[in-house]
């Protein structure tokens, strides 16, 4: 079941058992990688911010089940794509969302499902240009260049 929960740290998340999403990267060789990124609705938390497409956990599944429900639901079919790693963001209250990081053969196209109200492709250099929902702009503060 999907449910609001209070964290240790007094945070409100949605998804009791945590969340999980898949960040998609296009790495051309000889130019800047590419990742696949989702606007989210105005209904949902961190409103028309742009993240990746995820979502709550549900109790028995894995956190890579859960990503590719979440997908599927949000974006459309799933791609072809493989695994590079995992990072888990634990928000200090012992709440965690699992960013599945893996690599495509191509810029595929993104539909717009479930709260979702845009996609794109963007390089890290974009994204400093985006409204970034939290997690995702703590994953790129640690990929740029200390400034
Ligand atoms: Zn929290």
């Amino acid at each position: 079941m999907d449910l609001w929960k209070i964290c240790e740290m007094g945070h409100i998340h949605w998804g009791s058992q945590g969340a999980a999403g898949f960040l998609f990267r296009y790495a051309p060789v000889g130019a800047e990688s590419s990742y696949l990124l989702q606007r989210r609705a105005t209904t949902v938390d961190y409103p028309a911010t742009w993240g990746i497409p995820g979502g709550a956990i549900r109790d028995g599944e894995s956190p890579g089940a859960a990503a590719k429900r979440e997908f599927q639901e949000e974006i459309g079919p799933l791609p072809s794509y493989r695994i590079t790693g995992v990072k888990v963001q634990d928000c200090g209250g012992q709440w965690k969302f699992h960013m599945i990081l893996a690599d495509v053969d191509r810029e595929f196209q993104a539909l717009c499902g479930k709260e979702t109200v845009a996609t794109g492709w963007f390089t890290q250099n974009d994204m400093t240009n985006l409204d970034l929902h939290p997690g995702l702009q703590i994953w790129l503060n640690e990929q740029l260049p200390a400034r």
